[in-house]
């Protein structure tokens, strides 16, 4: 299978993790092909192939997919409110940001453009796998998303290795309306021509939580000047999600 690694996070044999491309799947047009999205109007029975194909790839034997809603909402996975019946492909939990320290489950972040941020916490062994589109941004979910780490499970900003995958670059996030649709105290990220910078904004929200910088690595890959390898929303409309994964092993 097609998929990407981080500098940051291979030297750990504790957890795995991954991007994987758009190529590999089982997905008809617009949706080709390893869509993993339950809720953009693909085929729900190849939707749960290309999920199946993903966690063996892995050798994982269930995943957490959340039902995101470009909220700030971060949902908690620990042992006492985890049910060991439950299928693999958990996808009826609203929120758009996962916190686990339970090995064996495979964290997904379903994108088209939006950011995935992974997260690790090698000392605690804790980690979490985030949503973050503009939406997201502005609310500054990545703040949530660590406060949890650092409240629910004692991490310390410090330790947490932070790395965000391909998503919309600042050669095409555009926002025409940007004057209604992002705060003030965000135009400083805004380029020439009415061009945001999220990446930026992201490695700020992350520093200013107290993650080190050497601990931060983005993959400055534009999803919308990839549609080879990546599904895009900006550049396809009706369009698959890739898959970010994050697992602590057994
Ligand atoms: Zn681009």
């Amino acid at each position: 299978m097609e998929y990407i690694q981080f500098n940051l996070l291979k030297p750990y044999s504790t957890i795995c993790h991954g991007i994987f491309t758009r190529n590999q799947g089982f997905s008809k047009k617009p949706f080709n092909s390893l869509n993993v999205s339950l809720n953009i109007g693909d085929d729900k029975n190849l939707v749960f192939k290309n999920r199946k194909k993903i966690l063996q790839f892995m050798k994982f034997k269930k995943s957490f997919y959340l039902n995101q809603v470009h909220g700030k909402e971060i949902f908690i996975l620990k042992k006492d409110n985890y049910l060991k019946n439950q299928k693999i492909d958990i996808n009826n939990r609203v929120g758009d940001g996962i916190v686990t320290n339970i090995p064996e489950i495979l964290l997904v972040i379903q994108t088209a453009d939006c950011q995935s941020i992974l997260m690790y916490d090698p000392l605690k062994k804790v980690i979490a796998n985030i949503h973050s589109g503009w939406q997201g941004s502005i609310q500054n979910i990545i703040k949530a998303g660590i406060d949890t780490m650092i409240n629910c499970f004692q991490c310390k900003p410090e330790n947490i290795l932070s790395c965000i995958g391909p998503s919309l670059g600042p050669c095409c996030c555009e926002f025409i309306n940007y004057k209604t649709e992002i705060p003030k105290n965000l135009w400083k990220y805004k380029l020439k021509n009415n061009y945001f910078d999220f990446w930026k904004l992201s490695f700020d929200q992350l520093i200013l939580q107290g993650v080190k910088s050497h601990n931060i690595e983005i993959k400055k890959k534009c999803t919308k000047c990839s549609t080879k390898d990546f599904f895009s929303y900006r550049k396809e409309k009706i369009t698959g999600r890739f898959a970010s994964v994050l697992g602590i092993k057994k």
